[in-house]
């Protein structure tokens, strides 16, 4: 029987036949290398124990398993526009989960939300409208979207309440928390931008978010109600500022911008606040590729920006930060980006071992979108949810992208 025959039967009979799958002589990823063995599936689940009856039988032969990647930043799940195409492309790259922090909630209609979360699709969380200050972003940014009619029926107007949340005080936070609670968000983005000048920028609109103080009565409120907070900072200080208020993840690491600050140490994590953050069990999702492909970016800029990125990520990672990536990605880009490109910027311009590597893009990232699931491990009684690939990613991490199975529940995905 050839290679490519013995594949197809293989899709054919695992994709439609019964639930308990042994999945033989498959190389496992365990955390710290790969284990020859055998798992089986049972009603999409991992385990060890021969059930009783066997369905299927699939020879992996030597091939390498590891979990799924996991997407902790990403806008592009955001309406129905082009949405089989997005999952489509999530789904090739190897990417079972998405995190979107920000989106416009009246745009996931049923359909959209008919066609995530569903065993042959992604799994998304969404935090809806993120909460700022008066003028702060992403007040103009969508103002200006809306402008141009890319939220189909809804225009400037409605951005408010909707795409964000303007909150100055405590008065407005218990004010318009029903409305944010309304919208049934998974988790709460809230906005720190130079928040070092927080007092000198009031008056003016974009790069600033939040009143510090404000954000963390803001993380009391969410906690209180069971909720996570992730916050995106620009710079050292709102990361400072943002471990200070005790939220649940940093969306971003510090980049360069020297319209701010000649002197790049105002994007420098120092070691002993990423430590607090490690201390609070605090997680970080870099956005890492995102940096170096805004516009204007001379090559100078685009060397300091990678080594910062670099010195960030490691000084986080060294202190015990859980350190997760995401793309930044949006609607609009064709083919849109992944997660997928930025961990293979990280590798390029080696930011960290390949073993390393592996666990933020599979056990960390999937964590920060799903801290409750049993995922990103394949291990007893958890999720089985596995890509296969053909050669050994700790050999070469670029080997992540020749994928010969994608399995989501114990089924193989076409
Ligand atoms: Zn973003």
């Amino acid at each position: 029987m050839n290679k490519i025959f013995s594949f197809i039967l293989l899709i054919s009979s695992l994709s439609c036949l019964g639930q308990n799958i042994q999945w033989e002589n498959g190389n496992w990823f365990n955390g710290k290398g790969f284990e020859k063995g055998t798992f089986y599936s049972t009603h999409g689940i991992l385990t060890r124990k021969k059930p009783a009856h066997i369905d299927s039988i699939a020879d992996l032969n030597g091939k390498y398993v590891i979990p799924p990647l996991a997407e902790a930043h990403h806008h592009g799940i955001d309406g129905e526009d082009g949405l089989d195409e997005k999952i489509q492309t999530f789904l090739h790259d190897g990417v079972f989960y998405v995190k979107n922090p920000n989106v416009i909630p009246d745009l996931l209609t049923p359909t959209v939300r008919n066609k995530i979360n569903q065993p042959q699709s992604i799994d998304v969380v969404f935090s809806n409208g993120g909460l700022t200050s008066t003028g702060g972003h992403p007040v103009d940014l969508h103002d200006m979207l809306a402008k141009q009619g890319v939220f189909k029926r809804m225009g400037p107007a409605d951005m408010e309440n909707h795409a964000y949340f303007i909150i100055d005080s405590r008065e407005d936070l218990e004010k318009k928390w029903p409305m944010i609670m309304a919208g049934h968000p998974d988790f709460i983005k809230t906005f720190l931008l130079f928040s070092e000048e927080f007092e000198k920028r009031k008056n003016q609109r974009g790069f600033k978010g939040l009143d510090p103080e404000v954000l963390k009565m803001i993380v009391q409120k969410a906690h209180h109600y069971g909720l996570r907070v992730s916050t995106h900072i620009e710079t050292a200080v709102d990361f400072k500022n943002a471990v200070a208020a005790d939220v649940d993840e940093i969306n971003h690491i510090p980049i360069p911008r020297k319209e701010f600050s000649a002197d790049l140490s105002a994007y420098v994590i120092d070691e002993a606040t990423a430590r607090e953050a490690a201390r609070k069990n605090i997680s970080v999702v870099a956005t890492v590729l995102e940096g170096s492909i805004r516009p204007g970016r001379d090559s100078n800029d685009l060397r300091n920006i990678t080594a910062n990125e670099m010195h960030n990520c490691r000084t986080l990672y060294h202190a015990g930060v859980r350190l997760a990536v995401g793309s930044d990605g949006i609607s609009g880009f064709k083919p849109m980006t992944t997660v997928l490109n930025s961990l293979l910027y990280m590798n390029k311009n080696q930011f960290f071992d390949a073993l390393t590597l592996l666990k933020i893009a599979t056990e960390n990232s999937a964590y920060t979108i799903y801290p409750k699931r049993k995922i990103g491990h394949l291990k007893e009684g958890y999720e089985a949810n596995f890509l296969i690939l053909n050669q050994d990613p700790l050999g070469d991490f670029n080997r992540i992208t020749d994928i010969y199975l994608r399995v989501k529940q114990g089924k193989v995905l076409f």
